[in-house]
């Protein structure tokens, strides 16, 4: 018998949307092949998955799970998202989605990355990705709006003005600070809270202590991203059974916490700005990024440019005296250069075996 009255079900808020509040993650199928990708899809539906998320940033994942979902033809609630800030190449983002997704209608349309308060303004101001969405909304394209940062700041912001159905935020036993506030607050407003990064982007490896920990705090969809069948299986084992944490695993995250106190980047974003335009929490959280898409990443976009920037640190120390978590940022800077290095040959462009 279980010893915990958690709910495994959850409404999203205003939206009236009730799902099971383990959700499905659509970042790293990108990695696997498409027919395991979409296996691993067709597996967590048959076991009792109903939300699925994913995003027009990654690759694969939207195709792949709507190939999945036509497989099937079991009815689940789709969240996708878009990092476009006009309402046109909103628009043009939300048509291609519901092709990739094989859908007439997404129920979950989210503003995608909003990383500071001027990426908000431009969005939510006349002529921005919230105007594109308003409008398919009445158009009957998508049914509720939601939006993504990894910003408190902006989510609190979010929440006061309550243009958005539903947040989605970081949230772990190494980065807590969101069940101070962000997501309270946005459970009071009716505002429905999704969870991401439970797993603090691949740093946790025990699922069993990072669910648990996720789900503690109720009223949320908590939505690890998986690959295969088996590491879906090791997860949905988790939801499944006793949620409550023992004393034993309350010391077992303790000690984790006390491990990574001075090495995790919480994605705060207050040792910014940097001099030499580096965006450190993108390159401190290099790593986990590699570990859940795969190497290919470092090569091209906003990672390349990154670690460009970084080599640019003159370790003048500005970083250190505003991170609130005192963590030694020049230092993590150059470890993950070193390790960036050891992945691929920039010479030949090649990812080193
Ligand atoms: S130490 Fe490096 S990362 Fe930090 S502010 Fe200076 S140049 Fe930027
Ligand atoms: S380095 Fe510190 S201040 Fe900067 S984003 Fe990470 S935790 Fe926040």
């Amino acid at each position: 018998m279980l010893k915990t009255t958690m709910k495994r079900q959850v409404t999203l808020g205003k939206t009236g949307i009730k799902v099971s509040r383990l959700g499905f993650g659509g970042i790293p199928i990108q990695r696997v092949s498409e027919k395991e990708a979409v296996d691993t899809v067709i597996h967590a539906i048959g076991r009792g998955v109903d939300f699925i998320d994913t995003s027009r940033a990654y690759t694969t994942s939207e195709t792949r799970i709507g190939i999945a979902l036509r497989e099937t033809g079991k009815d689940v609630v789709l969240a996708t998202k878009s990092q476009q800030h006009s309402a046109n190449k909103m628009r043009r983002d939300i048509e291609i989605s519901l092709k990739e997704l094989q859908r007439e209608k997404i129920e979950l349309y989210q503003c995608h990355f909003i990383r500071d308060f001027d990426t908000y303004k431009k969005v939510t101001s006349k002529g921005g990705a919230l105007e594109g969405l308003l409008k398919a909304r009445d158009e009957g394209l998508i049914e509720h709006i939601g939006i993504t940062s990894h910003s408190l700041d902006v989510l609190n912001r979010v929440i006061d003005d309550g243009l958005f159905e539903t947040i989605m935020v970081c949230y772990s036993f190494l980065e807590t600070k969101a069940e101070e506030n962000v997501i309270p607050k946005a459970l009071a407003s009716d505002i429905g809270v999704i969870v991401m990064k439970a797993f603090s982007g691949g740093v946790i490896d025990n699922s069993r202590l990072a669910l648990k920990y996720a789900l503690a705090l109720e009223g949320t969809v908590v939505i690890p991203g998986v690959e295969t069948k088996e590491l879906f299986d090791e997860n949905w084992g988790v939801f499944v059974d006793d949620l409550a944490l023992d004393r034993k695993e309350r010391e077992e995250i303790k000690a984790i916490q006390g491990e990574f106190d001075k090495q995790f980047c919480r994605r705060c974003d207050y040792c910014q700005p940097c001099p030499e335009g580096i965006p450190i929490q993108h390159v401190i959280g290099i790593k986990s990024m590699v570990k859940r898409i795969g190497p290919g990443i470092l090569k091209e976009g906003w990672p390349k440019f990154a670690i460009e920037q970084a080599r640019g640190c003159t370790e003048c120390g500005e970083c250190m005296e505003r991170c609130p978590f005192e963590l030694p940022i020049p230092e993590l800077i150059k470890k993950n250069l070193q390790w960036v290095d050891e992945q691929i040959d920039w010479a030949t462009g090649l990812i080193r075996p």
